[in-house]
């Protein structure tokens, strides 16, 4: 079975989402993992899904997820305009898996090579630890360097949680076999779960002078890590106070504006899992969330998606009592925008 009903917790744990997606009636021809138009935001040739080698299924689009890879989970919920975990939940009990002749056709699809999924994230973890430890610190006038001064301005130190590294460059061929495409200069990132373990690595592919690499995916994440929730810990708060955002410039151009530790979360979706580190639960009182201003396309109408999952991370961070803010620039966009406006506005 895809799915599975753990009694103990009383939760619905998808073991298959591609399959979970095929019984909710999406044709699996959608997610062949060829270039064509998004069902969500119609991007013409702007969407690509399926599965990743043996790994988790992801989706990609350049108009909904600004070119970046995210779950089955975050393309049910961008599709349908669900906000929460309890929306899409419900509507997998009521709808999906309440059709009967649609689950049969989902079991009867091709099945995929499974591998053990501990094992998996095992590997995963282990591959990042060894990454980071062959990076270094960024220097002066290095493609990092060269690219974070340009792309964010006032930004008079880098972070020493920010490294250079040489990295491999990945991407799957047409027929699903991983290629090893070229060696860059690259950004990473250290992402550590809630509990303080590292388990996510961001790699910004970059020209020797500092500028974007010419590829596919500028950015990426280890796929399949297992976690949900997770931080790229850049400093530590100050004062009790602690920022966060999803981009990585954007936590850098929030700091740079109000002289504070910010930390990227990758995406809305883990930023709207953030959990507060374990062993910092006392220390932390007051979290500034700065937003995306987004206009996502979806369906019938456009979104803001970075708010919605502010207001949504907010509203659970001040259950648990802490205090919350969330900014927002007043253009669409980011906090990175607009600092290069107020930076190129002369005085
Ligand atoms: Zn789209």
């Amino acid at each position: 079975m895809f799915y599975e009903y753990d009694e103990k917790t009383n939760r619905l744990i998808i073991k298959d989402w591609g399959k979970l997606l095929i019984a909710d009636g999406f044709d699996s021809s959608l997610f062949n993992k060829k270039h064509q138009d998004c069902p969500i935001c119609g991007a013409v040739k702007g969407f690509r899904a399926g599965y990743i080698g043996n790994d988790s299924w992801r989706w990609v689009c350049k108009g909904c997820t600004s070119s970046k890879y995210e779950s089955a989970y975050e393309f049910m919920c961008k599709h349908y305009g669900f906000t929460s975990a309890t929306q899409l939940f419900k509507h997998i009990y009521q709808q999906t898996l309440s059709n009967e002749v649609a689950v049969k056709k989902a079991l009867a699809a091709p099945k995929r090579v499974e591998e053990n999924s501990a094992e998996r994230i095992e590997k995963s973890l282990r591959a990042t630890a060894f990454l980071w430890g062959k990076s270094r610190q960024v220097r002066e006038n290095d493609p990092v360097w060269k690219y974070l001064n340009r792309r964010v301005p006032g930004l008079t130190q880098i972070p020493s949680d920010i490294h250079y590294t040489k990295a491999q460059y990945w991407e799957t061929d047409s027929s699903d076999r991983p290629q090893h495409l070229a060696d860059y200069d690259a950004m990473v990132l250290r992402g550590y779960s809630p509990q303080g373990q590292l388990v996510q690595m961001h790699t910004t592919y970059l020209t020797e002078d500092g500028q974007k690499a010419p590829v596919e995916n500028v950015k990426k994440t280890r796929p399949g890590c297992g976690f949900g929730s997770y931080a790229f810990r850049i400093g530590m708060p100050r004062d009790g106070v602690l920022g966060l955002s999803e981009g990585i410039e954007t936590a850098l151009a929030a700091s740079v504006l109000y002289d504070m530790t910010v930390w990227p979360c990758h995406s809305s979706s883990v930023l709207q899992n953030f959990e507060v580190p374990d062993d910092m639960k006392t220390e932390i009182r007051q979290i500034i969330i700065f937003a995306d201003n987004d206009r996502s396309k979806i369906r019938d109408g456009v979104r803001n998606t970075g708010l919605l999952a502010a207001n949504a991370l907010a509203k659970r961070l001040r259950m648990q009592g802490y205090r919350v803010r969330i900014m927002m620039t007043a253009k669409v966009g980011d906090f990175n925008d607009h600092l290069n406006n107020v930076a190129s506005v002369p005085f």
